[in-house]
């Protein structure tokens, strides 16, 4: 996966004669790069490009991620705002309504959703719902004529993603994928790190992702609603990790799944499991994802040093340092960079950046299905087209 690293910092690092080794400015610097910052939070914001036009965002789904994430972060946006909301609970429509100042004619539920179509005001629809959900809400999205995000993993099969992309397609609507780390600093600079080889040839990673899960009866833990158990929710980011440390898509993978310590829990979905790619490269990596024990780690050796994310995937701040040192980047809220990110290109009248659409979202997707496939078959699965 070739992201898109560069930043300013680094051309106007460069523009200086300065080599990638120096890594720890002080903060301060980066007031004048493409973040601003927020003296009361202390937290930087994407530089907005069109002062003053913010797109209309409606969250469908308001669970934990809307709810703690999303609304906070869609009051610090530049770019975008919360406009719309879609729930089946009219108790949470009331109280949001209240909250964020929505007016009840951007309210929807599960039935009057497809009457956003004649909403002016919402621009964006961002499906936050269970994985098994998530095919549905963005293809009735798009043939109401909006934007879609969606949230990670993109869906439970490559067949869903593939009707996504299409239907955004067809309704000419551009479909990005909640992968809020490809806008976020620390994640920016290790994917410089590995894919321009600043430490030479990246050989090894380590990248792994897992807690320890709550309530036994939520849909994470039913295979028809989440697709799988861990690894569909957390793995993803490990996944994605190597991929894009890396810079290039694996060739072949073996995996494994770890003993149940709770079957009853774990019925439906595996509680533990490893997995290993092979790079075109040469490049290894070897990962975890749990719902049984928290790891958070990308690390990568390459031929004439290391660096490494701790933690790596969570919401942050993320800590990062390297062979020669730390890694000093300035910290963000990710929701709000990536809800940023994505609606300053589609301001702008741009196509959305590659690692960031649903053609990424189908990648993983794939990858997700072939870790299981190999798991379950104990054999070593060829994944070159
Ligand atoms: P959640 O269970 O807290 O919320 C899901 C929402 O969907 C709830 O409001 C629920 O009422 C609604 N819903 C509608 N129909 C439902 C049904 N039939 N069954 C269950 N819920 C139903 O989940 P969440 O943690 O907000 O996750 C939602 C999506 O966001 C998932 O795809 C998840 O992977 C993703 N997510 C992403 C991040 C990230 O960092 N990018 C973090 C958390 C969650």
């Amino acid at each position: 996966m070739k992201n898109q690293p560069a930043n300013s910092r680094r051309d106007f690092l460069r523009s200086l004669g300065v080599g990638a080794s120096v890594l720890s400015l002080p903060l301060s610097s980066y007031a004048n790069d493409q973040y601003t910052r927020n003296e009361a939070s202390g937290l930087y914001s994407l530089n907005t490009s069109q002062p003053g036009r913010k797109l209309g965002i409606a969250l469908v789904g308001l669970g934990y991620y809307s709810k703690n994430l999303l609304a906070p972060a869609l009051q610090q946006t530049q770019n975008c705002r919360l406009a719309g909301i879609v729930t089946g609970a009219p108790e949470k429509a009331t109280e949001w309504m209240q909250k964020y100042n929505i007016p009840k004619a951007n309210v929807y539920d599960y039935k009057t959703f497809d009457r956003i179509a004649d909403n002016k005001d919402i621009d964006v629809v961002y499906v936050v719902l269970p994985n098994s959900m998530h095919e549905e809400y963005v293809v009735r999205a798009a043939q109401a004529g909006k934007h879609v995000i969606c949230e990670k993993p993109m869906a439970i099969t490559p067949k869903e993603c593939q009707n996504m992309i299409d239907a955004c397609k067809k309704a000419n609507k551009q479909l990005a994928i909640g992968y809020r780390l490809h806008y976020e600093p620390f994640t920016k600079e290790v994917m410089r790190l590995g894919q321009e080889k600043v430490f030479g040839p990246v050989k090894f990673v380590e990248s792994s992702d897992g807690f320890r899960s709550g309530d036994p009866n939520q849909w994470r833990l039913k295979k028809s609603m989440a697709g799988g158990g861990p690894l569909m929710d957390v793995g993803i980011y490990a996944i994605q990790g190597a991929r894009y440390v890396t810079g290039e898509e694996p060739v072949s993978v073996t995996a494994q799944f770890a003993p149940k310590t709770d079957p009853q829990k774990f019925k439906d979905v595996e509680e533990t499991m490893f997995w290993q790619f092979e790079f075109p490269s040469g490049a290894v990596s070897n990962s975890t994802t749990s719902y049984a024990a928290g790891v958070e780690r990308l690390y990568a050796s390459c031929e004439k040093g290391w660096f490494e994310l701790a933690p790596a995937f969570g919401y942050g701040p993320l800590k990062g340092r390297t062979s020669k040192g730390p890694i000093e980047q300035p910290v963000v809220n990710h929701q709000a960079a990536h809800m940023d990110g994505v609606c300053k290109d589609l301001l702008d009248g741009k196509k959305l950046p590659d690692h960031i659409t649903g053609e990424e979202g189908l990648r993983d997707v794939r990858l997700l299905q072939a870790i299981y496939q190999a798991a379950e078959t104990g054999k070593k699965i060829n994944l070159k087209a």
